[in-house]
């Protein structure tokens, strides 16, 4: 391993020393194996390949003062991946499986598990997908799971910064009964047009109604959206968006700060009532947003006029990174010390 500038991280590929794969066949999941190789040998028929029979997991370990490695939220990341696999009729990868496989790849390559001081942290990423041969549309009978870790920077470089979106109605990244409950590679794919278009004009990402009735608040890119307004926390209830675990646990602590936790649908229109808001997703947990632009409407909801973020959100976040990184007792079972 060479030597890692980690104060110049930031979320890109990297070759860590190990991946663990794990493969399906004949009705049952094999040996969890080690490799080296970044590459994989597959069949030309794949259903991934042709069919998008995929879904992958992002979760994050983190360095403590104390030298000791968490990762954060595991079980959660492994039951929302056989909820994936109910989505996509995929073989289910089995809880305390896919805990060894993550434990694994952290303990192999610990020395990837950036120091506390650097803000940094290691990203896993689970991958499962159809790799049996398949040329009708069906499943595969063949799966391949692999997890593999890469070390990624701060999300915010230069401290907490606040971010524009954009609303555009001629975009949907899922339908009401489609895959958005899913994280499913196809999601992604849906959404890298409008991506690019909201970075040609300036945003971070499209701010996603409701399909159906492009009435209500979805998601922001690929992340959950919370508004903050009188002690209250609010985020959307929807069957397109992705269960975030991020969100999930700022629900928690909101609560616990004293603030009330509503999910219930969320009109556009009451963009205009928040005092804060953020979008949230293990990358970042929050980040904070600037404004959103309707583009459609010609109308700006402006969140922060100094680029700042606001108390809550900064509270909000500074208490979730403080257990993550072992600074705050973990008082929800959140996290996974690795021996
Ligand atoms: C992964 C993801 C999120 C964030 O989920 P976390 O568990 O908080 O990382 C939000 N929206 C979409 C569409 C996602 O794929």
């Amino acid at each position: 391993m060479e030597n890692i500038d980690w104060s110049n991280l930031g979320f890109g590929y990297m070759k860590a020393d190990y991946n663990i794969r794990c493969k399906f066949s004949n009705g049952a999941w094999g040996e969890l194996e080690v490799h080296d190789n970044e590459y994989l040998s597959m069949h030309i028929s794949a259903t991934a390949l042709h069919y998008g029979q995929e879904s992958f997991e992002g979760l994050k370990a983190f360095r403590g003062k104390d030298g000791k490695i968490r990762i954060f939220r595991m079980k959660d990341n492994a039951l929302r991946m056989q909820d994936s696999s109910v989505g996509t009729l995929m073989a289910k990868v089995p809880v305390e499986m896919f805990e060894e496989a993550v434990l694994k790849a952290v303990k192999l390559n610990e020395h990837y598990v950036p120091p506390y001081e650097s803000g940094a942290s290691l990203y896993i990423r689970p991958v499962l997908f159809g790799s049996g041969p398949q040329i009708g549309v069906r499943p595969a009978t063949e799966y391949m799971f692999i997890v593999f870790v890469l070390p990624v920077g701060p999300y915010f470089k230069g401290g907490f910064q606040t971010t524009p979106f954009v609303i555009m109605r001629e975009y949907d990244r899922s339908a009401p009964l489609g895959m958005g409950k899913y994280k499913v590679g196809g999601n992604y794919a849906a959404s890298l047009v409008a991506g690019q278009r909201s970075h040609e004009l300036g945003y971070s990402n499209i701010f996603y109604l409701d399909a159906r009735e492009k009435k209500y608040i979805d998601e922001c890119g690929a992340a959950n959206f919370f508004g903050i307004k009188s002690n209250t926390y609010v985020t959307p209830k929807s069957s397109s968006i992705l269960p975030s675990i991020t969100n999930k646990s700022l629900m928690v602590l909101a609560e616990e700060m004293g603030l009330t936790v509503e999910r219930r649908d969320v009109p556009v229109e009451e963009l205009s009532t928040f005092d804060e808001a953020g979008a949230c997703g293990t990358a970042a947990v929050i980040s904070p947003i600037e404004r959103i632009d309707d583009y459609d409407k010609n109308i700006s909801y402006i969140f922060s006029k100094d680029g700042k973020p606001g108390p809550i959100c900064e509270k909000l976040y500074h208490k979730l990174q403080a257990i993550q990184y072992g600074n705050e007792p973990d008082t929800h079972g959140w996290v996974t010390i690795v021996e």
